[in-house]
């Protein structure tokens, strides 16, 4: 019955509360020491041109857990984005990710670019200029190859502040990339007021149910979008043939998805991509 199932549900939630406070302490106390005892570590996603060739990556965080394994970051970003620890686990992997672009150009593969994941949060605990600008002047990468993701997220307090800080990154030669496209609130009034250069669309309109005919056609229309506003298309969650074939003729410029790889840790993706 409808009453029976509530009051399920709402044991449930309080079990998952519960439990969910109990590893909040227990993740925040590790984490300092995960990231100090080098736990985290930038796993890198192939993301190719039309022609299925390597074009750049995105660098994701793995948790490598001494008992729990592998842990993707869906189960501790939140946290860490809730308490502002963030920051300290994203300038360790956009650090990671500029020395990987270093060693590339150095063995002569500075066409291959990285993508990083930026928070909200990080705007409001660090300098984002600073620390960008002066991790590709510590290693001498061009700015050019290293791209920012961002999300509508952004928009949902003091946007004017973050659309300064984006500007002034893109000035000095960033490339701005939205990501999770039209996953959120704001996403018409974001591509009018930030100046990117890549739009990422939310893997949600490449789905398969009843409604990947509507999907496909909002694809269309803002891969036509985003190319009136000189932008790049991405088009992440790619996971089987027949959406590689449908997007074929799309006029995306670039795609990513487990149909072409998982995540992989860099000494793999080096032996398989460079
Ligand atoms: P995102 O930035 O949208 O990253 C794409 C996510 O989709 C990744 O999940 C990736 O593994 C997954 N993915 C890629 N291809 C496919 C596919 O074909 N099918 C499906 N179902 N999924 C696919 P992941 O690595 O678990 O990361 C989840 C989210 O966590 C990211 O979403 C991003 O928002 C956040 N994140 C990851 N690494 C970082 C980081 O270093 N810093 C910050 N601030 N956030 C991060
Ligand atoms: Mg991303
Ligand atoms: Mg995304
Ligand atoms: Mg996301």
């Amino acid at each position: 019955s409808i009453k029976s199932s509530f009051k399920n549900s709402i044991a449930y939630y309080g079990d998952m509360l519960r439990r969910e406070y109990m590893s909040e302490q227990k993740i925040i106390g590790e984490f300092e020491d995960a990231l100090s005892m080098g736990q985290f570590a930038m796993f890198l996603q192939p993301v190719v041109n039309m022609d299925g060739k390597i074009a750049m990556a995105e660098a994701l965080v793995r948790w490598i857990h001494p008992d729990r394994g592998i842990i993707a970051p869906g189960s501790f970003i939140p946290l860490l984005e809730k308490t502002g620890y963030i920051y300290k686990l994203d300038m360790f992997i956009w650090e990671q990710a500029v020395k990987r672009l270093a060693y590339w150009a150095s063995i002569d593969r500075d066409d291959v670019s990285i993508s990083v994941n930026i928070s909200v949060k990080d705007f409001y605990y660090i300098d984002l200029f600073e620390t960008f600008t002066s991790l590709v002047e510590k290693y001498r990468v061009d700015p050019k190859r290293l791209k920012l993701e961002i999300t509508e997220s952004i928009f949902m307090t003091e946007k004017e502040r973050q659309i300064d800080i984006i500007n002034s990154l893109k000035e000095y030669g960033f490339l701005i990339e939205i990501d999770d496209f039209g996953s959120g609130y704001s996403s018409l009034n974001m591509l009018k007021e930030v100046p990117a250069d890549i739009l990422k669309m939310d893997m949600a309109f490449l789905s398969m149910d009843k409604n990947a005919s509507k999907g496909r056609k909002i694809i269309n229309t803002i891969i036509t979008l985003a190319k009136a506003l000189g932008m790049f298309v991405i088009i992440e969650g790619v996971e089987n043939k027949e959406q590689l074939d449908y997007l074929s003729g799309t006029g995306a410029d670039y795609l990513q998805g487990y149909y072409f790889d998982k995540p992989l840790p860099v000494k793999k993706f080096e032996e398989y991509y460079l």
